[in-house]
This record gives structure tokens, sequence and C-alpha cells, in this order.
């Protein structure tokens, strides 16, 4: 953990935090009566567990919305984690990275073990149900959260404005477009998405551009393309609007 690390914390609403971990990543903190969710953890820099012990008191329970490690960093700090398993591959390899294994020898830190979250379970907080959704496209694992009451889509790296479909575990365009179309009969219960790279909560419209995006892209619309380097890499990136918004892709599979 680094000392002094900025996490700043962005009420949403009266029981629903934005937790944004030095804008790396972003995870949130949404009470019920009886017991809050954390959902995502950030790279584990940031004790975001205890962040969330300062916004409340009821017991904590983490649910990740993928295996990348910017989203299960933080999970050392829980006793059980949750995550659709197909993403567990993802989670134990970053575990096993001998930097991490170095840090948990250190400081006597572990990861807990991750339990299942099946597609369609829900979480009782206590007046607050969220319903996780599994939308595999970014990993195999990614899963939504919706909470209907705030009407608040949690969408991890599933839907946001940045787009990574480029990794090697990512799934093809047309996988993402059917796990989104699968999510259009719940289009009119949410108004807010809260993703995982995100210093504001975005407006719903994000999904709808996005899904056009991704339809245009399949269609094989891509004079307008442009390469997009990550991390030492390059990859196709298929810009749409509003704003600067992309699709990062694998050319080779469109
Ligand atoms: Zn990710």
């Amino acid at each position: 953990m680094t000392e002094g690390r900025n996490v700043t914390v962005i009420p949403v609403n009266d029981h629903v935090w934005l937790l944004d971990d030095n804008r790396e990543a972003t995870c949130y903190v949404v009470a019920g009566s009886v017991r809050a969710a954390v959902i995502d953890t950030s790279l584990g820099l940031a004790d975001i567990c205890k962040t969330a012990r300062s916004l409340t008191s009821l017991p904590l329970m983490c649910i990740n919305t993928h295996g990348h490690e910017d989203h299960i960093g933080g999970n050392w700090a829980f006793e059980k984690a949750y995550m659709n398993l197909e993403d567990l591959p993802l989670a134990k390899e970053w575990i096993a990275d001998p930097g991490v294994r170095d840090w948990l020898e250190k400081t006597g830190a572990s990861y807990p073990p991750f339990e299942h979250v099946e597609d369609r379970q829900t979480f009782d907080l206590g007046g607050v149900l969220l319903e996780a959704f599994h939308l595999p496209g970014h990993t195999a694992g990614e899963i939504v959260l919706l909470d209907r009451r705030d009407r608040i889509l949690f969408s991890g790296d599933g839907i946001l404005q940045h787009l990574w479909l480029q990794l090697e575990e990512s799934l093809p365009v047309k996988t993402q477009i059917a796990s989104m179309e699968r999510l259009l009969p719940l289009r009119d219960t949410f108004d807010t998405i809260l993703h995982g790279h995100c210093q504001s909560p975005c407006g719903a419209e994000l999904f709808d551009t996005l899904l056009a995006a991704l339809k245009d892209l399949a269609a094989g619309n891509t004079a307008e393309d442009v390469d997009h380097e990550w991390l030492g890499n390059v990859s196709k990136a298929h810009p749409y609007q509003p704003e600067d918004r992309r699709i990062v892709y694998k050319p080779q599979a469109e």
C-alpha cells in the first residue's frame, strides 16, 4: 500500500459514493440499510476498504466487475470477493506475478477466495438490490450491476467511453454487441452509468452511442479508424461521438 495515495470520494447520492483512485481506476460504495457493497477495489495500492469504512459502518461485501488487476487489486482487504469465475485465470495470473507475491510476503497480506457471481444473481443490501448481468466482451467474465432504485448501472470496463476489446482475453466485437443487446430490455431502468474509470457520473446515453458505434464497426465502417497505442502495443481504434470516444479492437478479427 502506498501511503498518501490520493483517493477522491465523490457522493453520487446519500448512499452511493464514487472513489476515484488517483485517476487510474474508480470504485464505488453502495450502502443499503443492512450492508454495503464495495464495487471494485482498484490496483491495491490504496486501501479502498478503509476508505469505504470511513463512509459507512455497515458490514462490507466486495464485488468485482471483472478480473483485471486495476479492479481486484484491493481485494486483499476483504475476507471474500465476488467475481464471475470465467475471469479467475486473469486474477490468478496477476496474483502469481513476482512483484505481487513479493509485496504479499512483505506485508503479510493475502487475496481472499473468489466466489462466483451467476448471471442475474442479486445482492440484497437492504432496500437496495444489485442485480448482476453477465456482459462478456472486455473480458469473458465481465459483469454489470443494476441498481433499479437509484437508476444506476455499474458497468466496470464493460460499458465506458474508451472500450478496450483489443486485449488477448477480450472477445470479438460481435460478442460485445450481443452482450449489450441482451440488456436492451433493461435500458429504461437506468439513467446513470458508473464505470470503472470515470471521475464523475455518466449519462445513460453512453450505452446507446457505444452500441451504435459497435454496430458501425461491425458493419466495416472503418475508414476513419486510427492507430491506438497502449502499454507499448499498437491496435486500431474506432472513434465515435460525442467527445473523443473510441473502441479499441483487434484489427485481425474485424
Ligand atoms: Zn479491465
